[in-house]
């Protein structure tokens, strides 16, 4: 009997791509899996699910409480809520985990970055509580809450402790939006002062952080926000360390976590074997952590590593010509 059942949502347009080299690697590297294949997204609607966040996906992800996720595609300015909002409202996967890092053989124009994105992944303007209050204006509601805001900070401070992380830097906008940003800032400082005074702590507008994060990002930490600023932000940095091609990702709850690529469904290669499947492989590496499979966590980096590090097998997004499973192949190789 496999040692572990994880939930694996291919999702849509390079999703299916990037997920099945991301399970061959696994699979090489040791893991003991049996996995539940559900549909999530468009995909969903396709296989004739009345709903793009099937309840049998949810309940899956409840029932073995760990997913690897390929991206989904979400309409622009139509059409059904975010199957990503869904996700992590419904299974409330509170803290998104993003860490950016320089990685030997991607040519970047820094060095010395290594950041973790914390983002709040349940509130703020994604709550999805829109209104036309008359033809011609529309609002959308910013939501925080105490309870929110207090669990996230405390889950950044935590993190930053277990990771012997020295710094987290707040990015805010609470000179405009005093309340709800204010609110934010109230509950990390209480967090910091309370429980984990160990931790340095400062505060950023955003504007200028994000100035901060293009001048000299060796000089950030541990980056906590709200859930709008910490989505431009993770794609921000993941330019600063060669693209979303190479940025992981977790969605952590205190019932389920998932796992998935910063990146989106890219349907601009989708389906041409050439989407870079290592930001979904470093995504199954966080995963392995989280499981207490550390080992095989170990290898996969060390794998990586030395093929970015060659530079030989490299994806187009990285300056290479390999193609998805050429790259899986050679790390496959490493292991
Ligand atoms: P995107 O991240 O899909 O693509 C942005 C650019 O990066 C594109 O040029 C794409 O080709 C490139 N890219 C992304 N991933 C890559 C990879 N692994 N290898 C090589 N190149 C890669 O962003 P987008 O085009 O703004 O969004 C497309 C769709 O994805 C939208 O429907 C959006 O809502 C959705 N999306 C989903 C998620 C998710 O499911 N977690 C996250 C972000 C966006």
């Amino acid at each position: 009997m496999a040692k572990h059942t994880i939930v694996l949502i291919p999702g849509d347009g390079i999703g299916p791509e990037v997920t099945a080299a991301a399970k061959r690697v696994l699979e090489a590297a040791g893991l003991s899996v049996e996995w539940v294949e559900l549909p999530a997204g468009a995909t969903a609607l396709e296989q004739g699910f009345d709903n793009v966040m099937p309840d049998e996906t949810l309940k899956a992800i409840k029932t073995h409480r760990v997913a690897l996720k390929g991206p989904v595609t979400t309409p622009v300015g139509k059409g059904f809520k975010s199957v990503n909002v869904q996700l992590r409202q419904k299974l409330n996967l509170y803290a998104a985990v993003r860490p950016v890092r320089n990685l030997a053989g991607v040519k970047t124009h820094y060095s010395n970055i290594d950041m973790i994105i914390v983002r709040e992944n349940t509130e703020g303007l994604y709550s999805g509580i829109e209104n036309e209050v008359v033809p011609g204006v529309v609002t959308s509601l910013k939501v925080a809450s105490e309870v929110a805001c207090t669990r996230i900070a405390r889950y950044a401070f935590r993190y930053a402790t277990r990771r012997a992380r020295k710094r987290i830097t707040v990015f805010h906008k609470a000179n405009i939006m005093k309340l709800s940003d204010g609110l934010f800032l109230n509950c990390a400082r209480h967090i910091h002062e309370e429980e984990y005074p160990n931790i340095q702590y400062e505060e950023i507008i955003i504007d200028a952080g994000c100035m901060k994060l293009v001048q000299d990002p060796s000089k950030l930490d541990v980056l906590l926000m709200e859930n709008l600023y910490g989505d431009l932000v993770s794609d921000l940095c993941a330019g600063l360390v060669g693209g979303l091609g190479v940025v992981p990702g977790s969605n952590i709850g205190d019932e389920a976590a998932v796992f998935e690529a910063v990146h989106g469904s890219a349907p601009d290669i989708a389906g041409k074997g050439v989407a870079n499947p290592l930001a979904v492989i470093m995504s199954g590496v966080m995963m392995l952590n989280h499981i207490h499979e550390e080992t095989l966590a170990t290898r996969i980096r060390t794998a990586y590593d030395t093929v970015l590090a060659e530079g030989k097998t490299l994806t187009r997004d990285l300056g290479g010509t390999a193609g998805t499973n050429q790259f899986a192949d050679a790390l496959i190789a490493k292991l």
